[in-house]
């Protein structure tokens, strides 16, 4: 199955994704992760990227169709799109180019989203998340898995972040709606605990029964 999934930052994308991932298989593909991937390795265009990135901006078109082609077009086995569609561009091309089968939507509130982003760290070196509200590390600053420093990403600032929900919401809301036109949108309460979460997609998506 080949599904996208949609949330405002902050609303546990990665997190659903990464479970979703251990039950289907199904690969787990993140325009974020992609673009960093490039910066981190000093490419042409990760150094584009990268400007963009600080702000909260949206990186161009050109650079992230490239990226996004290049990752789903060797993909056979299904995979979980997260971080794009971020517009209706962008929405286009994935559908001339791919077929979708669903579209997930994680609901949550804004002053929810803010909360949780600016809890967000991560480990400098092995990239593992934390976040200091729900998951913080057993030593404050030291990554539980290899010892790094845990830090902010550079792009969840205060200014950034409040730029990227206004964002989402001018940009990807129209994406929404389209794939409810097109009755391919699931919309799932991101507001619960991780595992009632994952357990609301899995029986949306057909994949888990409804108990009793
Ligand atoms: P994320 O990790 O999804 O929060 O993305 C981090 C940043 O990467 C965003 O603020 C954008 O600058 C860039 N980015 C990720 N996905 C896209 C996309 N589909 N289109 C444009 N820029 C993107």
């Amino acid at each position: 199955m080949n599904i996208v999934l949609i949330g405002v930052q902050g609303s546990g994308k990665g997190t659903q994704a990464k479970l979703l991932v251990e039950k289907t298989g199904w690969k787990h593909i993140t325009t974020g992760d992609l673009l960093r991937d490039n910066i981190a390795q000093k490419t042409e265009m990760g150094m584009k990227a990268k400007e963009f990135m600080d702000k909260g901006e949206l990186v161009p078109d050109k650079y992230v169709f490239e990226i996004v082609r290049i990752a789903l077009q060797s993909q056979r086995e299904g995979f979980i799109l997260d971080g794009f569609p971020r517009n209706q561009k962008q929405l286009d091309f994935l559908r001339a180019n791919f077929n979708i089968d669903y579209a997930v939507l994680l609901d949550l509130p804004d002053d929810k989203a803010i909360r949780r982003l600016t809890a967000r760290r991560h480990c400098e070196d092995c990239k593992k998340d934390y976040n200091l509200l729900f998951k913080p590390p057993q030593v404050d600053g030291i990554c539980d898995v290899c010892g790094g420093k845990i830090v902010r990403r550079a792009d969840d600032n205060e200014m950034a972040i409040n730029k990227r929900i206004e964002k989402f919401h001018q940009e990807t809301n129209p994406v929404i709606e389209s794939f409810a036109a097109d009755d391919l949108l699931i919309r799932v309460d991101a507001d619960q605990p991780i595992m009632n979460i994952q357990k609301e997609i899995l029986t949306k998506l057909g994949i888990e029964k409804t108990e009793n």
